[in-house]
């Protein structure tokens, strides 16, 4: 079997040369090259050949290759479907801000957590991701953009905390100096609320941004769209959310994806206002976007003005997700359905 270089630490690295007899410098050479962009050995051209040669036959440093790619004509927003080594495929979105270039990355292919409104859990999960996977996404798309990405959000297909270890490792080899050097606080991620992550998570990486896709103001509504919620109820996440801001001082995102007269009358909007009172926290209002499996529509931009209006009179600060790649708009997790 061939080793995964990219799944390794600069520590991990170096045992792996010095096993080989090589000098441990090496390492360092080659974390380089791969965070460079390097993604054959052949293209490391201060390794001696024979080297490179042996390289090649006993690790691999690209995981992933473009299936299919979709370019928005109004943003330059891009869509990407890759295919990984054993066929499976993850989706990736790059997007431009005027504060910067951002991804955003799968954590697994498939889902297992089965959200209604979501296209990516339709057939289940696959399998985790590895931190390589995970890190090849975004070398990937600075490669085919020419660009450089300084924000990461790990909100694509997939549950990160359901893949939690190579999550860590892989925020800690972006976060490397000599790795993609990304801020901490340029990374965010989303979760759909698995409680006992949350804390962990609070305690090994309070910089990074936290996200809780919460779409629902009451118990019954939640467990409607979010089988997790049987298992990790609204109230107990909210709790959670709380000790979280209150550990780290950092503000929470919530994400609420409003779906049609499902969860986005005013009067769900005053329900979720009292909800999240006395929470350091910030709403993001997604409007659904329909997926084909379900009948469930989106809200009109109007309603999902009102629906903010509510929230700010208490004086929380909400956004509307603003919409990039309308052009291109496969809703989330659709290329990867769709695919054949
Ligand atoms: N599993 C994580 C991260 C991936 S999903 C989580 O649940 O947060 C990223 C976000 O997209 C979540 O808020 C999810 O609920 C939302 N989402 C999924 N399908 C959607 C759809 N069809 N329309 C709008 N948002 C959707």
């Amino acid at each position: 079997m061939k080793q995964n270089m990219k799944d390794m630490n600069k520590e991990e690295l170096e045992t792996f040369f010095k096993n080989m007899g090589e000098p441990i410098f090496r390492a360092k050479q080659v974390f380089s090259w791969m965070y460079r962009g390097a993604f054959s050995f052949e293209e490391m051209t201060n390794l001696p050949k024979h080297l490179r040669e042996k390289l090649d036959c006993d690790a691999q440093i690209k995981y992933l290759d473009i299936r299919k790619k979709q370019v928005s004509e109004k943003d330059g927003t891009r869509k990407y479907l890759f295919g990984l080594l054993d066929g499976n495929a993850i989706e990736t979105v790059y997007m431009q801000y005027k504060h910067g270039n951002s991804i955003c990355i799968s954590s697994q292919a498939g889902c297992r957590m089965g959200c209604r409104f979501c296209a990516s859990t339709a057939n289940g999960l696959q399998r985790n991701l590895t931190a390589g996977e995970m890190v090849d996404q975004i070398l990937m798309v600075e490669k085919d953009t020419a660009s450089k990405i300084s924000n990461v959000v790990v909100m694509g297909t997939g549950e990160p905390f359901d893949n939690y270890e190579n999550l860590c490792r892989f925020i800690e080899l972006i976060h490397d100096k000599d790795g993609l050097n990304i801020g901490l606080r340029n990374i965010t991620v989303s979760t759909c609320g698995i409680i006992p992550k949350i804390k962990e998570f609070s305690m090994d990486f309070p910089q990074v941004n936290l996200a809780v896709s919460l779409h629902a103001a009451d118990e019954h509504a939640r467990n409607q769209l979010m089988p997790i919620n049987q298992r990790y109820p609204m109230e107990e996440l909210l709790q959670a959310c709380r000790d979280y801001a209150k550990k780290t001082g950092r503000r929470i995102t919530f994400e609420y994806t409003l779906v049609a007269g499902v969860n986005d009358t005013p009067k769900h909007a005053q329900q979720l206002r009292s909800k999240l009172s006395g929470i350091l926290c910030h709403v993001n209002l997604i409007p659904l976007n329909t997926v084909s499996e379900n009948n469930w529509r989106g809200t009109k931009r109007a309603l999902a003005g009102q629906f903010a209006e509510i929230l700010g009179q208490k004086g929380i600060p909400v956004t509307i997700r603003r919409e990039l790649g309308s052009d291109i708009s496969a809703a989330c997790g659709q290329l990867r359905l769709n695919q054949k």
